[in-house]
């Protein structure tokens, strides 16, 4: 948490609010503690986090204070340099990437993060070099999966990040973000 505050030279933190939340693992509650923080482009934002005390399960999520009502926003990267955006991805927003057939919806136990376009890019590059490792999925279309993701990683092909949040709590901070909003 530090390092991002730090990167995105945002204010002192403050803490508003304390409150408990199931862990989706093993039923006792989570005690959430919640912030305030105030940064730069976006204003006021709330950061959640807690574990469990249990089994460890990390809860956190990530929300604009001042919601925006639902909305998609449409961010191009086409060239280096673009993959550095920042994204609040709130825990009731999905992710796609048409140009690499990737979806990212919200299960039950979302998390909210804080993140970069590589950050995501790389997310799921992890995600599909697990998966391929395990032997699950046939290994000529994991092959081409990850030179794909690959090339993404490296801008060497544009594609398009498409975040859709029905409750406007997200944001990808950039003057080239598009925003339109979201017809459920
Ligand atoms: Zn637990």
């Amino acid at each position: 948490m530090e390092s991002d505050n730090d990167r995105i030279g945002s204010k002192e933190p403050m803490k508003i609010l304390e409150y408990s939340v199931e862990c989706p693992v093993c039923g006792p509650k989570i005690l959430v503690e919640e912030y305030l923080y105030e940064m730069p482009l976006v204003g006021k934002v709330l950061i959640a986090s807690g574990t469990c005390s249990v089994c460890g399960y990390k809860f956190s999520d990530v929300r604009l204070a001042e919601p925006k009502g639902p909305r998609r926003i449409i961010y191009r990267v086409e060239k280096p340099g673009d993959e550095n955006a920042i994204v609040i991805r709130a825990s009731t927003a999905s992710i796609k990437i048409p140009e690499l057939g990737i979806e990212i919806t919200p299960g039950i136990a979302a998390r909210g993060y804080i993140t970069t376009v590589e950050g995501i890019i790389l997310d799921v590059f992890e995600k599909t070099e697990f998966l391929c490792s395990s032997g699950d999925a046939p290994r000529d279309k994991c092959l081409e999966k990850i030179r794909e993701l690959e090339e993404a990683r490296d801008v060497k092909k544009p594609y398009t990040i498409v975040l859709e949040d029905p409750d406007g709590v997200s944001a990808i901070l950039s003057p080239k973000a598009r925003i339109e909003p979201l017809n459920k």
